[in-house]
């Protein structure tokens, strides 16, 4: 890369924070967690940039889903209800396999998903992760639930560097989030908050914009109570019942927080104020029996850990599925 590109990657790195942010985060998180989470970032977008200049388009993250396994009923959950209800969790082995099939693309980046992602029987596989691949960073979805009954059961996991806790909030208050995901959820995830923010995690806040809660988790004040609740980033994604023109109008409020002392990230186009899709992280979606998905939510199969995962990436369908909405 000659100085010119390498000018240009540097500023498109350090573009999505502002001073406010790197304020926060120094003052509020772990340092050791930040050096570990900056520098998988930094090589992921560095990842991003050099497809880009080379016309690639290869994985740079993959989705690691546990379990399909959920006591909640979420409105818009992917989850079927009758696999939500199976309690059935990825094994050592097919985890082991795809750490290392994904490794050997070069991906270090991680999206922990379920089903429920933090429950009695998944902690054993999160602590098989931290423990045998601790230079990755995982971001790890959940309810709260667990984290808010078990908190010390969790604390060896949650106290890991590597791991990068996102809570699924999708209101400002029970009105709206607990219609959504259930009653006694916002109690939960906002206990899980406060413990994350207590013991300095670096953590961030995921929220599906629906009709029922579009103009509410885009707004300033949703935002401002986030960072007061110690979220060091938000990251939207969309459910299908919006229409285009919705979508479009809620980018519109996501790119107005821009300035605000918080990492934003779309599921759309990655960060804010971005408006390509070329810049946004390329995901491989892989389920508890090591089957490979063209996208998370569509799930047709295209390949499993047990086979070879290489030529993944000129699959039509997985190209297709990167531009999933
Ligand atoms: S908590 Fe997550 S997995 Fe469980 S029902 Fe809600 S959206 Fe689905």
């Amino acid at each position: 890369m000659n100085s010119f590109a390498m000018g240009k990657f540097v500023k498109s790195l350090v573009n999505p924070f502002n001073l406010g942010f790197i304020i926060r985060a120094i003052g509020e998180n772990s340092t050791r967690q930040i050096i570990h989470n900056f520098s998988n970032y930094a090589s992921h977008e560095y990842q991003i940039y050099m497809q880009n200049l080379q016309g690639m388009l290869e994985p740079t993250t993959a989705y690691i889903e546990l379990t399909t396994y959920c006591p909640r009923n979420c409105i818009d959950c992917y989850i079927p209800k009758s696999a939500r209800k199976k309690k059935q969790f990825m094994s050592v082995d097919i985890l082991d396999k795809a750490m290392t099939k994904t490794r050997a693309l070069g991906i270090n980046i991680y999206a922990i998903l379920g089903g429920e992602t933090l429950l009695p029987e998944t902690v054993p596989l999160l602590r098989h992760l931290v423990e045998n691949y601790p230079e990755s960073t995982f971001f790890v979805c959940t309810n709260g639930d667990y984290l808010t009954s078990r908190p010390l059961a969790l604390e060896k996991i949650i106290s890991h560097d590597s791991i990068n806790m996102v809570l699924s909030i999708d209101g400002l208050s029970p009105v709206t989030h607990d219609a959504i995901r259930g009653k006694g959820s916002f109690t939960n995830i906002i206990k899980s908050a406060n413990i994350l923010h207590e013991q300095r995690r670096l953590y961030g806040v995921i929220s599906t914009i629906r009709p029922e809660n579009d103009f509410e988790v885009t707004s300033s004040s949703f935002v401002d109570w986030m960072i007061s609740n110690g979220a060091a980033y938000m990251s939207y994604t969309f459910t299908d019942r919006m229409s285009v023109q919705a979508v479009n109008e809620s980018l519109d409020r996501i790119n107005a927080l821009k300035n605000k002392p918080i990492f934003v990230y779309t599921s759309l186009y990655g960060h804010v104020g971005n408006n390509n899709r070329s810049r946004n992280y390329r995901p491989l979606a892989i389920d508890m029996r090591g089957n490979v998905f063209d996208a998370r939510r569509r799930r047709d199969v295209i390949g499993n850990v047990n086979g070879d995962l290489s030529r993944l990436s000129s699959d039509p369908k997985w190209i297709e599925g990167f531009y999933e909405k």
